[in-house]
């Protein structure tokens, strides 16, 4: 909540890279030009960092400063593609546990071309979670792994934030989108969730769609949409589509909430191929700074701010990624379409629909874990062989298995590929081999698993090893309460 004493509200800023600096400075301009009331402790992240030595990208001076301030504005940071140092944008997200990525994108129909006037949609990704927890390993020469980490914690975190997000601004339905068909435990617990929690919120439309289907709508019916929730990669791209379709990705600005701290920025990155031309849309980030107005309890400021810049778009005052010759009047650059908005500041849209400061619901999230029986069944062993067929390498290890745990099935890329594999199917070096307990009986389709101790993998592993069979990895299957916490094998 905003102070009632005339104390400036302190955040820290740190203006990125590339357009960084440039659609920074815009911004604070226009803040500073509408009274916010903001004090800025600035920071250097990214890029100049990792050239000064600081391998994270960011210094112990300045973790300092962020864990100090609870509101923080971040211009955008280069990471390289492929190798090279990992992005600070992630490690700032996990590491102050900013769980919830929050990106509106509307239209502003006919003043920005966009192909759905209608559009008006929030996308809430999830922000530390899934295959961005950036677990990689290669295992084998042929074969190289990302780990995709879904929590209880997590999931109930982000979805109850996305029905709270979709009250605090009136909005009327929530999407949930998973690939749930395909992985059933990971993006199963997704929906299984969504479904859970949405019936405390019954005055809300809830449904959940396949995210490559409900992608393709979003493209091309956005109306069908108001707040989606999904997982991090999969948000991470529908939120790129939307501002894109919203009409220009220089746009949308987001939120990255966490209990004790909010990171803002714009959506897009650190747009290299224009940096210090004064050329970049300083809109997502403006539109950011305006989330972090909200979020401060200063919705008025917010709503001058956005009014102002709703106005100068309804005027013609494009920058060049959003400039069309007979729908815009004057194309600027950065720093005159600051002015621009500085000298509009007051004015309401003529027909734009006027900014109206909308709430950010206070995550409020207590995990109680619950004390399920974990029961070990078996265990998945990962081996490399470039060599044996599947029947080959079934043999070789049966035989070096003896009666310590029974082999269930061989996979490659998780097609069963014994017993009774395909010869069409085409096979890495890289095996999971599942073993269960001695007496499963295993040619049933409903397996009833027998609970093993932990000495027998012990045991298997040391039998694997002394007969030459190379393990690579291991994951144990438990039961929960009963329930299988392990997929199967495709065909198995
Ligand atoms: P990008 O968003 O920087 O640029 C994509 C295209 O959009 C470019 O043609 C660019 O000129 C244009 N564009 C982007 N922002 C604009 C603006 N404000 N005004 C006008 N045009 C704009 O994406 P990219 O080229 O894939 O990435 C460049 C770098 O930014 C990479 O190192 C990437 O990792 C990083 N990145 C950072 C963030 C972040 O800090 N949150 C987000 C995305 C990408």
């Amino acid at each position: 909540m905003e102070s009632s004493t005339s104390e400036p509200t302190r955040i820290t800023v740190a203006e990125g890279d590339g357009i960084g600096p440039e659609i920074t400075t815009a911004v604070l301009r226009i803040l500073d030009a509408a009274g916010c009331g903001l004090s800025y402790e600035r920071i250097s992240v990214g890029e100049k960092e990792y050239l000064r030595g600081e391998n994270s990208g960011i210094s112990k001076d300045a973790w300092a400063v962020l864990r100090r301030n609870p509101l923080f504005l971040k211009g955008p940071i280069t990471t390289p593609q492929g190798a090279g140092y990992k992005s600070v944008n992630v490690t700032l997200r996990k590491t102050l546990g900013l769980f919830a990525n929050v990106r509106p994108c509307r239209s502003l129909h006919p003043y920005v071309r966009t192909q759905h006037p209608g559009m008006d949609v929030v996308v809430v990704r999830e922000n530390e979670e899934d295959l961005y927890a950036g677990i990689e390993h290669r295992q084998t020469t042929d074969v190289f792994q990302c780990l995709k980490i879904v929590s209880i914690p997590g999931t109930e975190k982000i979805i109850r934030y996305a029905f709270d997000y979709a009250l605090a601004n009136g909005r009327k339905k929530v999407t949930c989108l998973v690939k749930d068909n395909i992985m059933k435990v990971t993006d199963g617990l997704f929906s299984d969730t969504f479904r859970r929690i949405g019936k405390e919120y019954p005055g809300l439309a809830q449904e959940v769609q396949i995210i490559d289907i409900g992608t393709a709508r979003v493209a091309t019916q956005p109306g069908r949409y108001d707040v989606v929730v999904t997982l991090n990669l999969y948000g991470d791209i529908l939120s790129d589509v939307t501002a894109e379709l919203s009409g220009s990705v220089g746009m949308a600005g987001s939120a990255n909430v966490g209990d004790h701290l909010a990171m803002f920025e714009a959506i897009h990155g650190s747009a290299p191929d224009i940096a210090g031309l004064d050329a970049a849309n300083p809109s997502g980030l403006l539109n950011a700074a305006c989330m972090l107005l909200v979020h401060a309890g200063k919705g008025a400021q917010a709503e001058l701010v956005q009014n102002a810049w709703l106005s100068t778009l309804e005027d013609g005052v494009h920058t060049a990624d959003i400039y069309r010759e007979g729908l815009s009047k004057q194309r600027v650059g950065t720093r005159a379409f600051a002015d621009a908005v500085i000298a509009r500041l007051g004015r309401a849209p003529r027909e734009l629909v006027a900014a109206k400061a909308s709430g950010e619901p206070m995550p409020r999230y207590t995990y109680k874990r619950a004390s399920p029986r974990k029961d070990l069944c078996g265990i998945d062993v990962f081996v490399c062989d470039e060599r044996s067929a599947p029947d080959e390498l079934a043999a070789k290890i049966r035989a070096a298995a003896g009666d310590i745990l029974q082999l269930k099935l061989i996979t490659n890329r998780g097609v069963k590929v014994w017993p009774e594999g395909f010869a069409e199917t085409f096979c890495t070096d890289h095996w999971r081999c599942r073993f269960v307990g001695p007496s499963v009986k295993i040619h049933e389709s409903k397996a009833t698993y027998e609970v093993i101790s932990p000495q027998k993998i012990i045991a298997l592993l040391s039998a694997l090893e002394e007969n030459g069979i190379e393990v690579v990895k291991t994951e144990n299957l438990y039961l929960f309460d009963g329930v299988r916490g392990f997929s199967l094998g495709q065909g198995e």
